[in-house]
């Protein structure tokens, strides 16, 4: 009884909630990620680098990242241009067959065909290997590079079939290609993406055709010949100049530290780019807002970067890694969000050794959105790897991607696909890891320098 009547004479006083309850209960609650995908996605549309959509993307990320206190700027990027057109095709009516319409869509890099278009019998492989053993077979033809891409690992597998496949057929005198697309789901949406032909070298036009379609390409090849008429209206215009935006909320203690949080501003054409990356973007933004509007800045300073053509020419990341060459020795950490709008798993690093140790204490408060512990995979992003030569420790937090590849580079990658919860889910985890690494006492240690093999790429 006397416990009692303390306790309602001295009302306990509200606890001051820590920085983790701030972050992850207003990411949670106000859906602030949720609210700016929405704007970006409805105010400014597909942004595909160089196009009307990316400039007004670009003004986008400034008038949002202005306003919260941070020192914001935009970084000039030349970018190359490459606009589609008319997309045409269909398998050619013959001896017992009638014509069947082909649902395709060009990949970035493409030339057009002539006006008119192309007509040719059709060449299968299934890999690049293949492709050289059937050599003899593919001058004059349209080479098919058929896969069986069936869950969202199988990108990296399949992927180099749409980046390097159609350059490699066209040095072996193909006058065509068409790569069945990327995708874990199809309602006959074929997929876009970049295809890489080297300047100087011969460029053949490329596209992607549905997943339906490429089923329909392979049954009537088991069944003798199969010739295609395409016509692709797509065209390569000079390269422009474009942004990326960048805005740092400067350190307390250690204003030259740099935690770097990116994401790619720009998207692909046939829709609204919600979750590639208009999701990263919306992350990014709305982990600026919740970091500047603690009471306390963090020790460290974090930059916020709205990548530039990440889709077709990392040259807003490349452009980064140059410009600020100088400051990546103190760049001491950097986290890329580019792969939609999953729920969080975990997290994952790229650092020397040790890192898991430095970072464990922070990951508590990261449980109860179901990614509270480490994931045993390297950390990445196709807009960090420009800095990777620089030995920047890398961090992610993992989303789920099980759904992403059924609409990734498609018309259907929109709004509508995004989950309420679990896209704030992955929002409040962002602020708290970003935060952490900003204000951790000690820096990851440096990874190891990387094997020069090239930039990793999840375009
Ligand atoms: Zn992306
Ligand atoms: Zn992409």
């Amino acid at each position: 009884m006397v416990v009692a009547i303390a306790l309602e004479a001295t009302p306990v006083p509200q606890a001051t909630p820590s920085v983790a309850e701030t972050l992850i209960s207003s990411a949670q609650e106000s859906h602030g990620a949720f609210t700016l995908l929405t704007d970006l996605v409805d105010t400014v549309g597909s942004r595909l680098s160089g196009s009307d959509g990316a400039a007004a993307g670009v003004a986008w990320g400034v008038q949002h990242l202005s306003g919260l206190g941070l020192e914001v700027s935009k970084e000039s990027v030349l970018v190359p241009v490459w606009v589609r057109g008319l997309e045409q095709a269909e398998v050619v009516a013959g001896k017992g067959r009638r014509a069947h319409p082909l649902a395709l869509t060009a990949l970035g890099g493409s030339p057009g065909t002539r006006r008119g278009g192309l007509e040719a019998d059709v060449v299968e492989v299934d890999s690049l290997a293949e492709l050289q053993e059937r050599a003899p077979s593919v001058r004059g033809r349209i080479v098919f590079f058929n896969h069986g891409m069936a869950v969202p690992q199988d990108y990296r597998r399949f992927g180099q079939l749409r980046t390097k496949g159609p350059a490699a057929a066209a040095k072996l005198g193909a006058v065509a290609a068409l790569v069945r697309s990327l995708a874990t789901a199809s309602m006959r949406s074929p997929h876009t993406g970049q295809t890489d032909f080297k300047p100087g070298e011969v460029a053949i036009p490329a596209a992607a055709i549905s997943v339906e379609d490429a089923e329909l390409l392979h049954r009537l090849l088991a069944t003798g010949p199969v010739r295609v008429h395409l016509a692709l209206g797509c065209r390569i215009l000079p390269d422009a100049r474009s942004s990326n935006v960048v805005a740092d909320l400067r350190g307390r203690e250690h204003p030259d530290e740099i935690v770097l949080l990116g994401a790619h501003l720009d998207s692909w054409d046939l829709a609204v780019g919600a979750q590639d990356d208009g999701a990263g973007v919306a992350l990014v933004v709305e982990a600026a807002r919740l970091l500047a509007a603690l009471p306390e800045r963090p020790r460290r300073t974090v930059r916020f970067v709205l990548f530039m053509n990440e889709e077709n020419g990392l040259r807003g990341a490349k452009t980064y890694a140059i410009d600020h060459a100088s400051e990546l020795p103190h760049h001491v950490a950097a986290m890329e969000l580019d792969a939609g709008a999953g729920r969080p798993l975990g997290v994952a690093l790229k650092a020397g050794a040790g890192a898991q140790a430095l970072l464990e204490t922070w990951l508590p408060p990261l449980v109860k959105l179901g990614a509270g512990s480490f994931l045993e995979e390297d950390a990445q992003g196709a807009d960090l790897s420009p800095m990777a030569a620089a030995q920047v420790p890398f961090a992610s937090v993992v989303q789920d991607t099980t759904h992403y590849f059924d609409i990734h580079h498609s018309a259907a990658d929109t709004l509508d696909k995004v989950d309420l919860d679990a896209f704030s889910r992955t929002s409040a985890a962002v602020a708290w890891l970003t935060y952490a690494l900003a204000d951790s006492e000690s820096v990851l240690p440096r990874p190891p320098p990387p094997v020069p093999a090239g930039t990793s790429s999840a375009r």
